[in-house]
């Protein structure tokens, strides 16, 4: 049985219905347990709930009925402070789009994540630099975003994600705007997160190539999840388990 401490997220019964006329409910009894160190990957059609899902995993929507737990802790149990509290600190999001300040250098970019986090200001401009060496972008922490490319876009958000020390990062399409080079260069970060840091990443993908480098995949139809078919790909090593308790962030 897996140590409790090793379990980060729990979806049991999952609903969302978003009432007008939706034929089928968003979402219909989810069930997902995601450990520390897992990479998931999740597929399916236009429309099947797919981002529904991630923003109830990053707590950005609550289900209508059923129960998510992080960490042990049951969200619905929350106040809305609380939830924001803990999405700050435990879940990272990059999404297909970059939503980058264009007028800000990529160091801004960055070290703006931190103004509304729950780190204190000290150090900020150091954790940046380091975050956007992590995504191999030291070079240009000077520049705007406008002289990059969307691979290199795409790095810098996932850099801002980083400056949290996330558990989780959830990433919805996050290669869906880049060439097959790009896509590799992103997925070759995800990987280096996963083994060196211990990162659980779930990313929702269209992309053949990024979902065969998770180690897990589940595929969503019309609100319904299921394990996807076929082999898995070989599971990277796995970091191992944090000694104890909740707090434990990944070494970085
Ligand atoms: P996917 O990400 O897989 O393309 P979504 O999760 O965005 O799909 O959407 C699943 C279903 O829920 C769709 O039918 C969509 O129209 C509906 N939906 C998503 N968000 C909302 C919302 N805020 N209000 C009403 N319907 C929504
Ligand atoms: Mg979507």
């Amino acid at each position: 049985m897996t140590p409790p401490a090793a379990r980060v997220l729990e979806l049991r019964g999952i609903c969302r219905d978003f009432g007008l006329e939706q034929s089928v409910p968003a979402l219909s009894d989810v069930n997902l347990s995601l450990d520390r160190g897992d990479w998931l990957a999740i597929t399916g059609p236009s429309g099947s709930g797919k981002s529904t899902l991630l923003n109830i995993i990053g707590c950005l929507d609550h289900p209508s009925s059923g129960s998510y737990l992080i960490d042990g802790i049951d969200t619905a149990q929350l106040s809305d402070a609380m939830r924001a509290g803990l999405r700050s600190h435990y879940i990272g999001f990059v999404f297909q789009s970059f939503h980058l300040l264009p007028y800000r250098s990529v160091l801004e970019n960055v070290m703006l994540a931190e103004v509304y986090g729950h780190h204190a200001p000290a150090g900020r401009r150091e954790r940046a630099l380091d975050a956007i060496g992590r995504v191999g972008l030291a070079q240009r922490a000077d520049y705007s975003p406008m002289r990059l490319s969307g691979g290199e876009r795409q790095r810098v958000a996932i850099a801002r994600a980083l400056m949290a020390a996330p558990s989780v990062l959830l990433c919805d399409e996050p290669t869906g705007n880049l060439d097959t080079k790009a896509s590799k260069a992103i997925l070759d970060i995800f990987a280096d997160l996963n083994r060196h840091d211990g990162l659980t990443l779930i990313v929702v993908t269209h992309d053949e190539n990024v979902a065969g480098r998770a180690m897990r995949r589940v595929s969503i139809v019309d609100g319904r999840l299921s394990e996807a078919a076929g082999a898995p790909a070989p599971a990277p090593a796995r970091p191992p388990a944090p000694a104890a308790g909740r707090d434990v962030p990944p070494s970085r």
